[in-house]
């Protein structure tokens, strides 16, 4: 996952310091690099860097330098590969002028791509999906930008949410499936895409809309022009990311029209109807990632709610800390669980998610150790059973708790009283869009099939 943020002035005005204001509502998304390009005189500039964005890049500086378009990025990759050549925006100048490009999703074929691209003398700087787009770009020259980049986009199989700065105009691309969010926004004359809704807010700016799935939207001097990559699909089939509404996105985003915050709400109420815990003194979430789903299933369940576990703000999410030794110490380190709540109660604690397990065993040994009574985990989502080929590539298969264990051993593992999951339906059904307009392939291992890429 990544987070990509762009703004357009059709006044002019300078829209730096908005793009740094918009990659830091979604810092969430990526921790490991930020970068933010702007044209300038007839060329591109960049500033990029290593680690989260006000390390990465200097705000002062930002904001005294000028440039009318920009796009920027945040990055999650995995240490081995966060070298300077792989922060994003990628940059250069081509045959046809200046060109940035920054890229949410994973391109599945690249590996034959670059290997075409390669053979035809095409050199790479870095090992990112964004710098392929370019070259096949620059491969054909003869084009207009525009034509180039839809003739790029119908090569490419797998998840992009992309953002692309041409001399003078900002186009935005999503995948045919729309796997990866991005919406529109606009301001007194200016004009933003994002990954999410909540970094529209922080700049002012109405959500006008997604950027819909095959789409090609271009922001210039007039306005917003929007175009298709491939006819729109007859079936209809989407495949937006469930795992944004379980854990990726922030809860006041609005992802395809559905608030995250209401979708993680009702995944806790449903939770609580399907899989009760008779008796209980109270609910936890574990924060920030469980708390709204636990809000929702002590409503439902008619349990006081309780911030019982106390999450240092300072910390990161422990997911993004690469090492398994680094993640397990991670937990601990974020989270406090308050001794006075717990102690002789029956507990019920709700997490988003449960993937290697890890976060779920240490919260119990935790709050066992505050002298609960009982402690009973619940998950606001399904088991994860397989690999995310979509654009979240840490998962693998061997790692998974819910691969490695069925229910009840896992619930030993962990030292919980009882472990209980959301179903595939209820997932469907709290986020409300139609079964056949989401993923959910890492819970159900229902991917694309070879006849729909
Ligand atoms: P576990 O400890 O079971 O490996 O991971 C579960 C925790 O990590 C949950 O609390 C959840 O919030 C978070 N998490 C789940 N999936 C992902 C993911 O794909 N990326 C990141 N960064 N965090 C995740
Ligand atoms: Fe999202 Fe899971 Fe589908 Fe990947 S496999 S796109 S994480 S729902
Ligand atoms: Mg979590």
């Amino acid at each position: 996952m990544s987070g990509i943020f762009g703004a357009y002035s059709t006044a002019g005005k300078t829209v730096l310091e908005e793009v740094y204001l918009g990659l830091y509502a979604l810092q969430h998304r990526g921790q490991e690099s930020a970068g933010i390009s702007w044209v300038q005189e007839g060329a591109v500039s960049s500033k990029r860097g290593l680690g989260l964005l006000h390390n990465a890049i200097d705000q002062k500086q930002i904001a005294d330098e000028h440039g009318h378009c920009a796009i920027g990025h945040v990055r999650y990759v995995p240490l081995e590969s966060s070298r300077l050549q792989n922060v994003l925006p990628i940059s250069a100048n081509y045959a046809r002028g200046p060109i940035a490009i920054a890229h949410d999703g994973i391109i599945t074929n690249l590996a034959e791509l670059t290997k075409q691209l390669v053979q035809r003398g095409a050199i790479f700087q870095s090992s990112t999906n964004s710098e392929a787009i370019l070259h096949m770009m620059a491969q054909k020259s003869h084009m207009q930008p525009i034509d180039a980049f839809v003739d790029a986009l119908r090569r490419l199989e797998g998840s992009y949410s992309l953002l692309v700065l041409l001399e003078n105009s900002i186009v935005a691309a999503r995948d045919p499936y729309g796997f990866k969010p991005l919406v529109i926004g606009e301001n007194n004359g200016t004009y933003y895409i994002a990954s999410e809704s909540c970094a529209l807010d922080i700049v002012g700016a109405t959500l006008l809309r997604d950027v819909e799935p095959g789409e090609i939207v271009v922001i210039g001097e007039k306005g917003i022009k929007s175009l298709r990559v491939q006819p729109e699909r007859k079936c209809g089939r989407c495949m937006h990311c469930s795992f944004e509404y379980v854990y990726t996105a922030r809860p006041d985003s609005i992802i395809d029209g559905r608030s995250v915050y209401e979708a993680r709400k009702e995944m806790g109420r449903r939770l609580a109807r399907k899989s009760p815990a008779e008796g209980a003194d109270l609910v936890a979430g574990m924060p920030d990632s469980g708390t709204i789903a636990a809000i929702g299933y002590a409503q439902a369940a008619h349990t006081p709610f309780e911030m019982a576990v106390v999450r240092n703000r300072y910390v990161g999410r422990t997911f993004i800390q690469p090492t398994q030794k680094v993640r397990e110490l991670g937990v601990k380190i974020k989270l406090n669980p308050i001794e006075a709540l717990f102690l002789d109660k029956k507990a019920v604690i709700v997490d988003d998610s449960i993937v290697r397990g890890t976060t779920a065993e240490r919260t119990v040994t935790m709050i066992r150790s505050c002298g609960a009574a009982e402690v009973h985990i619940r998950i606001a989502s399904p088991p994860v059973l397989h690999p995310c080929l979509y654009g979240i590539d840490t998962r693998k298969e061997g790692t998974l708790a819910a691969v490695r264990m069925t229910r009840e051993e896992l619930c030993r593992k962990v030292g919980a009283d009882s472990l209980n999951y959301l179903t595939e339906e209820d997932l469907i059904a709290a986020i409300g869009l139609p079964a056949d307009k989401l993923c959910t392939a890492c819970f159900s291992g229902r991917y694309l099939e070879d006849g729909e890429k």
